[in-house]
């Protein structure tokens, strides 16, 4: 081989090289990006690509519709209330962890309800199997403080942009304002209960893609909390 072929093996080396690390360092950064925005990873990592802290230092309590009580609503298969409302509660109580907020992940007649104290609370349900319709609804207590109502607008509102989902007031019950919770904890925490669609109409969104549902009340919640 000759100098000048060495050489040109060497350069050509060289350039294979930098490809590979190159596309080797896209290939960790991607995947740091891929683990933080699913709440993954160190701490540092969640701070350079994760959500911006929108909610630090907010206190949130979020109830897992019936869970630790009885199943909500039932379909003929099987599929119960309470297990999309766990599954939607869980992906809510992360989003909003991600963004910085302290959350109290609560079951439906949870002991701490009592006097309860926080930035928001929101409790999630799903509707029934029964009729086939789609829609969600979201209520407060009936003659409750403008905080509430102003939580409620912003869960109709950032709910349906994010979930595509359509609103059914028409079937907001006295049941909803009069939600127990709504009594137990303390009347100035803003709150509103959601059914975030029914397990008839709804139920491929609400199986398929909690997380979708998830991100619509955080947006929600984001709306009422911002700066
Ligand atoms: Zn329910």
């Amino acid at each position: 081989m000759t100098n000048g072929l060495r050489a040109g093996v060497l350069r050509r080396a060289q350039r294979v090289l930098l490809a590979m690390t190159a596309v080797a360092v896209v290939a960790v950064i991607a995947a740091s990006w891929m683990a933080a925005r699913a709440g993954e990873g160190p701490s540092w990592l969640q701070a350079i690509f994760g959500p911006p802290q929108t909610l630090a230092g907010r206190q949130i309590g979020i109830v897992a519709g019936h869970a630790g009580n009885d199943s909500g609503a039932v379909c003929p298969d099987g599929l119960t209330e309470v297990e999309i409302n766990q599954a939607v509660a869980d992906a809510v109580a992360r989003a909003l962890q991600r963004r910085g907020a302290r959350v109290d992940l609560l079951t439906e007649f949870d002991d701490r309800l009592r006097g309860y104290r926080a930035d928001a609370f929101v409790s999630i349900h799903a509707d029934s199997c029964e009729v086939d319709l789609s829609g969600f609804k979201v209520a407060s207590l009936e003659g409750g403080s403008r905080a509430s109502d102003t939580l409620v607008a912003c869960l109709w509102a950032r709910y349906e942009t994010s979930t595509g989902l359509k609103p059914h007031p028409d079937t907001v019950t006295y049941d909803m304002r009069g939600y127990h919770a709504f009594r137990e904890i303390a009347s100035d925490t803003p709150a509103a209960i959601i059914e975030t669609g029914f397990l008839s109409g709804d139920r491929r969104f609400l199986t398929r893609q909690p997380d979708r549902a998830a991100a619509g009340i955080v947006a929600g919640i984001e709306c009422f909390l911002k700066p």
